[in-house]
């Protein structure tokens, strides 16, 4: 019998729109901080603020994870049932520290966000072990990874990650398009 097929599927930028969220949090650090559409590199911050004054902006956002204000993307819940109706299993895995899960766990039940699984940790590479996995992303680096495992990936497509594009790996925009895709890759 063939091994059952695995989604592992990031939260920000991939099921919600995190980058509007914490362009407003860095602009409180520093006003100077341009707008997403100009993140152009996965690092660009560096330039505006200290590492730990960056974690703490992103903490704050995760450990309010469940705030009404913060929405998935409209597509985020049909892609999930759509995953799972085919038979995936499904592991949101989410670079953020195990202290938001509560407010993770809220959050996606609150939209009707299917998971079977949720791991949260700053290396979700570790989960990319077999290739009965895909992997969906926005981060070039965890993209990156996969394909050096030899595991599919995809993921929506941004100004941080535009220039990776076609690197092995599939960015597209929207998760409509995402899903035909995996759907067909499997
Ligand atoms: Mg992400």
């Amino acid at each position: 019998m063939a091994k059952r097929l695995r989604a592992i599927v990031d939260i920000d930028n991939t099921l919600w729109h995190f980058c509007d969220v914490l362009y407003e949090e860095l602009k409180i650090i520093n006003n100077t901080i341009p707008s997403p559409e100009f993140w152009i590199d996965w690092d660009f911050w560096q330039n505006y603020c200290s590492i730990e004054e960056f974690m703490n902006a992103i903490n704050k956002i995760h450990l309010n994870q469940d705030d009404e204000k913060h929405l998935p993307y409209p597509e985020a819940k049909k892609f999930l049932n759509t995953l799972k109706r085919e038979g995936f299993h499904i592991t949101i895995a989410s670079h953020r520290s195990e202290n938001s899960r509560i407010p993770t766990e809220r959050w996606l039940k609150m939209h009707g966000l299917y998971f079977d699984e949720l791991h949260l940790s700053y290396d979700k590479t570790i989960l990319f072990n077999d290739n009965n996995c895909f992997v969906v992303d926005d981060s070039p680096k965890v993209l990156e990874k996969a394909k050096e495992k030899q595991v599919q990936g995809a993921g929506l497509l941004f100004p941080w990650n535009k220039s990776h594009y076609e690197n092995g790996y599939i960015l597209l925009d929207n998760l409509d398009d995402i899903l035909e895709f995996l759907l067909k890759k499997s």
